[in-house]
């Protein structure tokens, strides 16, 4: 049988496909430590399950309006006022089945066949194949280490041409823990304030935010802007609530409502009893997130602190999400044994075979120096990963 074209130009998704991989070889009896995919350990806080089982007594388990129920999206609503600064009607809010289907019905609504989409390297992998699946063009633009990993608005200026539809921007970032500071927005802001273009803007990891740093939504700076931009977010990360697929966007009404009228065809709604569980996690006790956004923290500087003490390895300070984005190609050349590693693919797979780590590779992110360690897991594990992570690098030669 045939397939499309379409099913042919994609590939499977690495991050989930090294969590696959990981938690085979656990189920063989290999103690893996993950530090695959991006996937906050902790439990989902008791009162979001909570209001998750009392919808479910209260039969509230039918089909919801396409774009979400009234109660999510007015908490959506509040919620975008009270931590963004933003006024959004709930006109503009569609909910949909995790932020990564919003993406797509982002892609799928703003670009045509042939038009380009800027893409900040290093990037979060499923963007690339979202702007393929809409037959964009993925603009690929490299930031710098010692820019932390921000574009800057002379870089977003040269990408810019005739046929730029969109740009997309993620802070904090996902692989490299960046956060664009307010300065460093409205910079971009300027640039993309002369332009016709659409900004779409994935808060996703937008409470996982440390060093007292701020998170700034670029739609908040100006009128102008916010009618630019298609604000994504999610409850995945925040609110450990991964599985339970909730993603929306809010956006000017035109847009909102084309997303809502193609989710029609598709997913219809999100999940309805997650649609209700996520009413309590953005309107009830937020002392649950708080805590997890602290035991983070205390990930982050340990993971850090021994990164960077390693010899031959560089390493920037990531200020949100949960990854640590270490340059590892001082092992380019080198061989762990038989294993010679030559790029960062051949890294992740012999630390992999060798020490039973799981690591992104940087390839997967548009960047073959680094390798992306998710440290969205247990203390105890991210001890006894580094321990072997060390032996590994000693024993390179
Ligand atoms: N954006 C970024 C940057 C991510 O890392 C993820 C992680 N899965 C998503 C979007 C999508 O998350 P979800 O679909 O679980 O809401
Ligand atoms: N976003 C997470 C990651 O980068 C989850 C996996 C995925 O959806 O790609 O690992």
């Amino acid at each position: 049988m045939r397939l499309a074209e379409r099913a042919l130009a994609i590939s499977a998704s690495p991050t989930l496909a090294i969590d696959a991989q990981a938690k085979k070889m656990a189920k063989e009896g290999i103690k893996v430590i993950s530090f695959g995919v991006g996937e906050p350990d902790f439990d989902t806080p008791q009162n979001i399950k909570d209001a998750a089982e009392l919808a479910l007594r209260q039969g509230k388990t039918k089909y919801t309006p396409v774009a979400g129920i009234d109660e999510l999206k007015a908490a959506i609503v509040n919620k975008l006022k009270r931590d963004n600064g933003l006024d959004y009607d709930p006109a503009d809010i569609v909910v949909s089945s995790g932020a990564k289907h919003s993406l797509f019905n982002v892609a799928q609504v703003l670009v045509n066949p042939g038009d380009e989409v800027i893409l900040p390297s290093p990037y979060w992998v499923s963007y690339e194949e979202i702007i393929k699946m809409a037959g964009g063009i993925p603009q690929i633009v490299n930031t710098r280490e010692e820019n932390d990993f921000r574009l800057t608005p002379a870089e977003l200026e040269a990408a810019i041409t005739p046929r730029t539809r969109a740009i997309i921007l993620n802070s904090p970032s996902n692989p490299t823990g960046s956060v664009y500071t307010r300065d460093a927005l409205e910079g971009l802001g300027k640039v993309i304030e002369k332009h016709d273009i659409a900004v779409v803007t994935d808060e996703i990891y937008e409470k996982l935010i440390y060093d007292g740093m701020d998170h700034v939504s670029l739609g908040s700076l100006s009128p102008a802007l916010k009618e630019k931009t298609v604000l994504v977010n999610g409850l995945s990360k925040s609110y450990s609530m991964t599985g339970w697929r909730i993603g929306y966007i809010a956006a000017p009404t035109r847009i909102a409502k084309a997303v809502a009228d193609f989710q029609s065809h598709s997913a219809s709604n999100a999940n309805t009893f997650s649609q209700w569980a996520s009413v309590e996690a953005l309107n009830g006790d937020q002392g649950p997130m708080i805590e997890m956004v602290k035991e983070f923290v205390k990930r982050r500087d340990y993971i850090y602190e021994r990164f960077v003490a390693i010899p031959g390895i560089s390493c920037r300070k990531p200020n949100g999400a949960f990854y640590l984005f270490p340059n590892v190609s001082f092992s380019f050349g080198k061989r762990h044994g038989s294993d010679l590693i030559q790029d960062s693919t051949d890294l992740a797979a012999a630390l992999l075979k060798k020490a039973e780590i799981a690591v992104v590779p940087g390839s997967a992110f548009g960047v073959s120096d680094f390798i992306r360690l998710s440290y969205a897991t247990s203390m105890e594990n991210i001890r006894e990963g580094l321990d072997r992570f060390e032996k590994f690098w000693n024993e390179l030669d």
